[in-house]
């Protein structure tokens, strides 16, 4: 099914193919514009092979019929059947082989898809004008071949043939093509530039040779009107002719003339008509008349003279039996063709046939031509002359009645020196022929022979001469027809229609020429365009995908280069793409990574030294990168050439240099082999982009080590403290522990010490108080001492002892409501002997209040104030006040003794420090006292104490303790 529909479409194709091409050439050739055998746009030609190019070859066949049938119709009836047939069948032939041989080559060199460049345009164009002499030379052959075409037209015919078909091709094929590629491809630009140019050119080519075709119909119309004056001028020399023999003629019908009388009535008629070479008259004689006219007759010198006939060479004999003679009798100029004088006129059988029919029809008639005794060619033309003509003009006229003819004999050479060759200098072919005998003409004259031989087969030359261009007349005269044909010698046209001919070619082709080439171009920068666009996107997309893939990377530097090189080369699609990279003093590239795209592997290793290449060193270190067009002579990379770019063939490099931290370590190097490259704008930015991140690589892979070694170093740290740490906690431990024996020994330490000290207090003071007996009063003095040394060192261990419980945590605090005035003035008791003792005065104003705190530490450190208030004044009065702040009892012992300067103030509270005064060696202390009452106010109280003072005014010591203290305060484990 779809064979038969596949067979019946490509049928329906070929019938629609022959009939555009049938349609369209009749159009073509009912327009008739063309110069020979030719039309000057044949858009058959281009339908042909768009046909051939659109559906194969089998397409050859319809078009090989309907040429076929065209050149039939062209040339029917111009020529035998089996001619015309042959005529038609090899030219379609060549029409059909040129369409296949085009579309064979156009395929060939991949013409019929879209034009790239000018060149492939240019090519289209050359192709095509090649391809179309096929058709314009088998048919102009078969023209000559055949006789259709006369042998000077042959050159005008090709050239127009071939014009129209390249117009035609030119015209339609780009068309086509532009028109079937402007929906299944992008690029219609291309093929609508082409087909531009294909219009320009046949529209270039149409218009020149139509101007040269206006050109040729004003020459061939100037030539018709020149060669009928040509014709005319010949009729009226034979016109002349004849009237003048006319003349001649008349003088003779009735009457006898001498010679002399003659030849004065013959000079006349010579010497005005110079066509005729002489005027004869010719008596009829019978043989009895020719004995009695011709008897006396002499010759100049006397010899007597005496008819003679011719024979078939020419020469002269006696004259033959005969009924009756034409002898010449009188010729003029006499002396000129004396020879002829007795020549029977009937002796010659061209001369008789013409005699014959003038006799016959009663007026003149030529004879054919025929050779002169000089040589030269003549016509005869003899008129009969009749006794008494104008008595019985309308009776018939009888053999008895004929006097003679009067001959005139024309010289060729003569007529057409009188006539013809006037025109023979314009350069023209004439040619004068006797058609009488239409199968067997006979040439009179001709010129320009060398142009149309006119050969034994002088038919055929004829209908070849009467092909083209040409002029014809003829001629009836004296009952021969004469024929005039007259051909154009050249029709080059004239000079201004040269000029505008050759001024359309150079203006349409050059102006075609720049089109196309304004086409291309804009063609050319729209595809460049689109191209950087495609390079930028792959460039961007590679980038992107490069920096995302950097940013979550965790692969090795190395495997990194190979990843940034191998898409580097494959998107700047060069051959080798590589890294290299300073060493430490800079002296030396060593190659870390180099991929070669052709192989598709990878290499390392290779190094090159400054030593060898300075200039490209310098170069590098410069640290912009560069871009060498010619590797192998510009002076960058020039050093490299023999050991490095010619041995890989390196003709282009395009470096981008490699920094950590702002210095240049290394070089991305983009190695091009082959044909030099010239590196883009967006390449080099592309290949710094590419430089850039092998930096990153780089920088990230530095910084990867130092975060390593810092996270090392921190860890080393950690540990290191966790030891110290530990060691440290077992010592504290430690100390602790020892600090807890310290105290736990003094404390168990003091009863020990306590106990015979209280024994040694207690006896001496019985002794001293005399309850032993009388004591002498150094004993008693001695004694003392002992007891006062007692009792100081009681105080002191039991200052050492309560600080070292309160220290070691031992103190148990034992919080009661007590009455602060009971509690004050049982204190002031325990000092009243002392400050009596010193005149001391006492103020005391305690509000009446009850707080919770320890009454026993309380009453310790108010005591102790007191008794320092009582010890270091040596006057005055001391002043006990309370108050109440902030739920904080301030309790205030005022002094006006000694008081404290500023600079011993920083001792004060310390342990064992006594501040130097005069009352200090007559005082007895520790200097425990208040460093303990510190101690107890701060550490069991949870209260404080401030003093202010001023030397020799006195001091003011104040206590702040809580009126409800925090209940449940841990001392080292121990609820208070
Ligand atoms: P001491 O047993 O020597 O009295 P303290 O610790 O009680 O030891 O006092 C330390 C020192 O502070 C005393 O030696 C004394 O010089 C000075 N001092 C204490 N109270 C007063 C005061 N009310 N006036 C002047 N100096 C004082």
């Amino acid at each position: 099914m779809f064979q038969i529909w596949g067979v019946s479409r490509h049928l329906l194709i070929a019938i629609a193919v022959a009939a555009l091409y049938f349609v369209v050439s009749s159009l073509t050739v009912m327009l008739n514009i063309g110069i020979g055998g030719a039309n000057l746009v044949w858009i058959p030609a281009g339908i042909a092979v768009a046909a051939v190019l659109l559906h194969g070859n089998r397409m050859t066949l319809p078009v090989f019929l309907a040429a076929s049938a065209i050149h039939y119709m062209i040339h029917a009836g111009s020529l035998p059947q089996a001619q015309l047939v042959l005529l038609a069948v090899i030219t379609a032939a060549g029409t059909a082989l040129q369409p296949y041989l085009l579309s064979f080559w156009l395929k060939r060199q991949k013409l019929d898809a879209p034009i790239q460049s000018f060149t492939q345009c240019l090519r289209f164009v050359l192709t095509i004008s090649v391809g179309s002499v096929v058709s314009a030379s088998i048919g102009s052959l078969m023209q000559i071949t055949q006789d259709v075409l006369a042998s000077e037209d042959v050159g005008v015919t090709w050239l127009t043939w071939w014009v129209g078909d390249l117009s035609g091709i030119l015209t339609v094929v780009p068309l086509l093509l532009a028109f079937r590629h402007s929906k299944s491809h992008q690029r219609s630009w291309s093929m609508l530039s082409l087909s531009i140019t294909g219009i320009g050119c046949a529209f270039t080519l149409t218009s020149a040779f139509i101007v040269k075709h206006l050109d040729h119909i004003s020459q061939a119309r100037e030539f018709h009107s020149s060669s009928s004056v040509i014709g005319e001028v010949m009729q009226r020399a034979l016109d002349l002719s004849l009237s003048d023999l006319r003349s001649v003629q008349m003088a003779l019908y009735d009457i006898e003339i001498s010679n002399a009388e003659f030849q004065e009535m013959s000079i006349d008629v010579l010497s005005h008509n110079p066509v005729l070479r002489s005027v004869s008259w010719a008596p009829r004689l019978t043989p009895s008349q020719l004995l009695l006219d011709w008897g006396n007759a002499t010759n100049d010198d006397n010899t007597p003279r005496r008819p003679f006939d011719l024979d078939n060479e020419g020469n002269p004999v006696p004259l033959a039996e005969a009924t009756e003679y034409f002898p010449l009798r009188f010729i003029a100029p006499e002396t000129e063709s004396r020879a002829a004088i007795g020549l029977n006129l009937l002796s010659t059988p061209k001369r008789r046939e013409a005699l014959e029919r003038a006799r016959q029809l009663g007026r003149p008639q030529a004879s054919e031509a025929f050779q002169l005794i000089e040589g030269s060619m003549a016509i005869g033309v003899y008129w009969p002359v009749y006794r008494n003509e104008f008595r019985h003009q309308h009776k018939e006229r009888t053999t008895l009645d004929l006097r003679g003819f009067v001959g005139a004999t024309i010289e060729i050479s003569r007529l057409a020196d009188q006539t013809l060759k006037p025109f023979i200098a314009n350069h023209r072919g004439l040619w004068l022929l006797d058609m009488t005998r239409p199968a067997q003409p006979q040439v009179l004259f001709q010129n320009g022979s060398h142009r149309v031989a006119i050969d034994a087969n002088l038919a055929t030359s004829l209908s070849r001469l009467r092909k083209g261009l040409h002029f014809e007349r003829q001629f009836d005269f004296g009952g021969r027809t004469l024929l005039l044909v007259i051909r154009p010698d050249q029709t080059n046209g004239s000079l201004q229609a040269q000029g505008q001919f050759w001024g359309i070619i150079i203006i349409g082709l050059s102006g075609t020429l720049l089109m196309a080439l304004y086409l291309f171009g804009r063609q050319r920068s729209e595809e460049e365009l689109r191209a950087r666009d495609t390079r930028l996107l792959a460039q961007n997309a590679v980038l992107a995908s490069l920096n995302k893939e950097e940013l979550s990377d965790r692969t090795p530097l190395d495997e990194k280069l190979r990843q940034l090189i191998k898409t580097t080369a494959e998107t700047l699609d060069v051959e080798r793409c590589s890294i290299w990279l300073l060493d430490s003093d800079k002296q030396t590239l060593v190659c870390r990574q180099l991929y070669t795209t052709s192989r598709q592997r990878y290499e390392t290793g290779l190094s090159i030294s400054a030593q060898d290449c300075p200039q490209y060193f310098a170069s590098l270190v410069d640290g912009r990168g560069f871009a060498a067009d010619r590797a192998q002579t510009d002076p960058r990379t020039v050093e490299l050439r023999d050991s490095y770019l010619i041995p890989h063939n390196i003709t282009a490099i395009l470096d981008v240099p490699i920094r950590s931290e702002g210095d240049i370590i290394g070089v991305l190097c983009n190695e091009h082999i082959g044909p030099p490259r010239v590196w883009l704008a967006d390449e080099q930015t592309f290949a710094s982009s590419i430089g850039d991140l092998s930096s990153l690589a780089f920088e990230t892979e530095s910084r990867r080590n130092a975060e390593q070694a810092l996270r090392e170093a921190n860890q080393l740290l950690e540990k290191r403290i966790e030891e110290r740490t530990e060691d440290l906690r077992v010592a504290n431990e430690r100390l602790r522990q020892l600090d807890q024996l310290k105290s736990m020994f003094i404390a168990s330490m003091s009863h020990e010490l306590r106990t015979p000290l209280n024994s040694i207090i207690g006896f001496s003071g019985v002794i001293l108080q005399g309850m032993s007996g009388p004591l002498q009063p150094k004993q008693e003095e001695q004694l003392r001492r002992v007891y006062n040394s007692a009792r100081h060192l009681l105080a002191l261990i039991t200052d050492v002892i309560d600080i070292s419980k309160i220290e070691a945590g031992y103190v148990e605090v034992y919080f009661e409501p007590v009455e602060l005035q009971a509690l004050v003035e049982e204190t002031l008791g325990q000092v009243q002997a002392m400050r009596e003792e010193k005149h001391l005065g006492l103020e005391c104003r305690i509000d009446p209040l009850t707080l919770t705190t320890d009454r026993k530490r309380l009453t310790q450190c108010l005591l102790n104030l007191l008794s320092n208030a009582v010890k270091y004044s040596e006057q005055g009065t001391l002043r006990i006040n309370s108050r109440i702040e902030e739920g904080h009892l301030l309790l205030e012992v005022a002094d006006e003794g000694i008081g404290i300067s500023a600079t011993q103030m920083e001792k004060l509270f310390q342990p064992f420090e006594r501040i130097d005064s005069h009352l200090r060696i007559k005082t007895p202390g520790t200097g425990l006292g208040l460093y303990l009452t510190r101690k107890i106010c701060t550490d069991l109280l949870q209260g404080d104490i401030f003093v202010r003072s001023q030397v020799g005014q006195g001091s003011v010591f104040t206590l702040r303790i809580p009126i409800t203290p925090q209940c449940a305060i841990k001392h080292d484990g121990v609820e208070a």
